[in-house]
């Protein structure tokens, strides 16, 4: 589903990825560890384009990200959404950015409406069952703003669903919450990737989330994959040394 091959991206005179190669499956549910500044951020970015790159190549369900076939020809794609659109990529952020002067149900079917141009009756339908399905239903007419970190978040994942990903993104999805709101999203992030065959990747530092979750683990340092494997593998008997110090340090 995600095939990542050689990728390097550089901010001017600054490499932060470094011949990057990554292939994840249809389903699969990947965790991505690793020291701040190591370049996760910029990988999901890159897969979802919201970064170019500067070498290599990444293909989402078989297209390549940043063109578009047109006659049997590959054209640049320059615009991000659209390309996003068509590769059928969800992302969540750390900041929830849920539109504020718009309910927690008009949120979620805001896009599958103006971008998918779907029936509204259906959407905000389909949006009430996303919004169930990560325990908000009763807060379809509320406004964000009264709302806990937690619930936002929660809110900010069905509209991501909404759009019916094939490949969801999560980058530090719990990052920005209290401690005792981080349980409830992983919790829905964890309903996501165990149930239906959407392929998943998380950038997280909750190392218990990890190795619950995860087919695969996946630790960047300096911008490059030092080690991947199990949750077993990379968690509990981690081979490079530099996994170890990061996993001491961290756990
Ligand atoms: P991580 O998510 O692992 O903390 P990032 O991917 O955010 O790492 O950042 C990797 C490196 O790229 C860091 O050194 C960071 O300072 C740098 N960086 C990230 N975004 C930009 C940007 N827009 N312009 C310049 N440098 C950036
Ligand atoms: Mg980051």
């Amino acid at each position: 589903m995600i095939d990542i091959r050689g990728v390097d991206k550089w901010y001017g005179s600054h490499q932060v990825l470094r011949g990057v190669d990554l292939q994840v499956r249809q389903g699969e549910t990947v965790c991505v560890i690793g020291p701040s500044g190591s370049g996760k951020s910029t990988l999901l970015r890159t897969i979802n384009h919201l970064e170019d790159i500067n070498a290599g190549s990444i293909e989402v369900g078989g297209e390549l990200v940043g063109y578009r076939e047109h006659r049997g020809r590959l054209h640049e794609l320059r615009e991000s959404e659209a390309c996003r659109q068509r590769l059928g990529i969800g992302m969540v952020f750390q900041q929830f950015n849920l539109f504020p002067h718009m309910t927690v149900l008009d949120n979620v079917a805001f896009a599958p409406i103006k971008v998918k141009k779907q029936d509204a009756r259906a959407a905000r339908e389909y949006g009430r069952e996303l919004l169930a399905r990560v325990g908000l239903a009763d807060k379809a007419s509320a406004y964000p703003s009264k709302l806990s970190g937690g619930q936002q978040q929660r809110v900010a994942i069905a509209r991501a669903m909404a759009m019916r990903p094939q490949v969801m993104l999560f980058d530090e999805p719990t990052s920005a919450l209290d401690p005792e709101l981080v349980g409830e999203v992983l919790a829905v992030i964890k309903d996501l990737a165990t149930t239906g065959g959407i392929t998943v990747v998380v950038v997280t530092h909750e190392m218990g989330f990890a190795r619950e979750v995860s087919d695969r683990v996946i630790f960047m340092d300096d911008g490059r994959i030092v080690e991947q494997g199990t949750p077993e593998d990379v968690l509990v008997t981690p081979r490079h040394e530099r996994t170890q110090a990061f996993l001491a340090a961290v756990l």
